[in-house]
């Protein structure tokens, strides 16, 4: 069985000799062209106008395009700039790729320059008893599916705060809750489906503290596009006096990320700035609040790792950093915003260069993806490589370019998969110091580049030059993606 098959079925690509390939691959090298970052102007119009109407929702920006084009270049890049500060991007001033992908994102309509993780101004109510009232839903849910939804976002909140929040029926309550259309009297219009989801109020009185969500979005109670338990608790934030955070595992990060919301625990961000207006709560708080993995921190693990198309990618948690070869940063993203169909946790991963295919794996499954399109709709199951089936998870995953093996590592012990032949070479699994002398399991992660794998065992990164079979250098796990 080759794994890959499954794909090439699916996608109904017929099998291609080598020569073919070349021609194959000539997506992959547009696409390629697509996220190394492009630093000119004129840009096309359509990306200037959405970049400027961006701009002057989020940022306060206020000169209008024909400005742009007779020279008002420097307020522009200014904003540019602050957009970037914000989302940790390299600060250029241009409307580089990255830049350009995080403003078409789906997000919040709240502006992202108010003070860090609270509204203008500190606001926030006066009195601990708040109320919340829905005006009217969505026809995508049934009434009792939205009203769980609000009550568990609001129950998110009140659980680390001295808050209580009731639900009423009627008349006025401090947080009003409805479903609108396009431009709906408030001065910020809605803009159909996409884009923006919802916005909310700081609060205060009449419209202060009142959450709109645009009816036309698909709301879901699931991973598909957009979920309203999510949406909701982030907008209660803003009700609550938050404002944006960047921290990219916070929930009130504007830019929408599917989490699995079975047992939803507040991120730390949030609880910090939550019970910074209110204090914490005097309730049994048993659920631990994640705290968002940091690039420069040295005692910082991962959980897999792999190449993309030059790129190098490490996945932490249900994050993963993009490290770029030509920019040399990194930048940090949540997993369902690059592959919203992968698991929230990866265990391995690797690159086969040959076919342009990235194997992602999580438990006893793996996933295919050809860049950012899965290849095979349902997912494999890691027995078809020729495991035993006493493996229950793989730590790690490498694939040598010139040999086309790929190993896989479980525990102390590790594979060889013969890509051309598409079985396990015999006399595996071997320890893998035997294999690999200098190295002893378990290994975290792995990934190729050049002549060196990087074998990553806790939060040491070991440098190993595959052909000479040895460590050439050791260096903290962080070094890869601090910068
Ligand atoms: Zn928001
Ligand atoms: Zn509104």
């Amino acid at each position: 069985m080759q794994w890959y098959k499954r794909g090439r079925e699916a996608a109904n690509v017929p099998l291609l000799s080598p020569v073919k390939m070349t021609i194959l691959q000539i997506p992959t090298l547009l696409i390629l062209l697509k996220i190394i970052p492009v630093f000119t102007f004129p840009l096309p119009a359509d990306d200037l106008d959405s970049a400027t109407h961006y701009l002057k929702e989020f940022y306060g920006f206020q000169d209008d395009s024909s400005d742009i084009v007779k020279g008002g270049k420097a307020a522009f890049r200014a904003n540019v700039m602050k957009m970037q500060e914000f989302f940790g991007l390299h600060k250029t001033g241009e409307l580089d790729s990255s830049t350009l992908g995080i403003m078409k994102r789906s997000r919040c309509g709240f502006q992202d320059l108010l003070q860090y993780n609270h509204g203008p101004g500190n606001l926030k109510w006066q009195h601990k008893n708040l109320t919340y009232r829905i005006i009217n839903y969505t026809s995508r849910l049934k009434q009792s599916v939205v009203k769980n939804a609000i009550k568990n976002a609001f129950k998110v909140w009140a659980d680390v705060t001295p808050l209580t929040i009731t639900n009423i029926l009627k008349g006025e309550a401090d947080m009003m809750i409805s479903f609108q259309y396009k431009a709906h009297g408030d001065g910020s219009p809605f803009d159909g489906p996409s884009k923006i989801l919802a916005h909310a109020f700081s609060p205060g009185k009449y419209i202060g503290g009142d959450i709109h969500f645009d009816v036309e979005e698909s709301w879901s109670m699931n991973r598909e596009e957009y979920n309203l338990f999510l949406v909701a608790a982030h907008e209660i934030g803003h009700a609550l006096g938050m404002g944006h955070s960047k921290d990219v595992g916070a929930l009130m990060y504007p830019v929408y990320a599917y989490i699995e919301h079975q047992d939803f625990a507040l991120p730390l961000d949030d609880v910090k700035g939550i019970q910074a207006l209110y204090g914490s709560s005097n309730k049994r708080d048993t659920k631990p609040h994640p705290k968002t993995p940091e690039k420069c921190d040295t005692s910082l693990t991962f959980d897999a790792a792999c190449t993309l198309r030059g790129e190098k990618i490490y996945f932490k948690d249900r994050f993963l950093w993009r490290f770029h070869p030509h920019t040399r940063m990194s930048q940090m993203y949540v997993i369902s915003t690059q592959w919203p169909f992968l698991p929230s946790k990866i265990d391995a991963s690797f690159e086969n260069k040959i076919l342009d295919l990235v194997v992602f794996f999580h438990g006893t499954k793996y996933w295919v993806v050809n860049g950012y399109d899965l290849v095979s709709r349902t997912p494999g199951s890691i027995y078809e490589f020729g495991f035993p089936e006493t493996v229950m998870k793989i730590d790690a995953a490498v694939q040598i370019y010139k040999t086309r093996k790929t190993f896989f590592f479980v525990g102390d012990k590790c594979w060889s998969y013969n890509e051309r032949e598409g079985r396990m070479d015999k006399g595996y699994p071997k320890l893998i110091e035997d294999e690999w002398p200098g190295i002893s399991g378990p290994v975290d992660a792995a990934l190729q580049e050049n002549d060196l794998i990087y074998f990553f065992n806790q939060y040491t990164t070991f440098h190993y030059d595959y052909e000479d079979k040895r460590v050439v250098n050791i260096a903290y796990a962080s070094s890869q993606v601090c910068n």
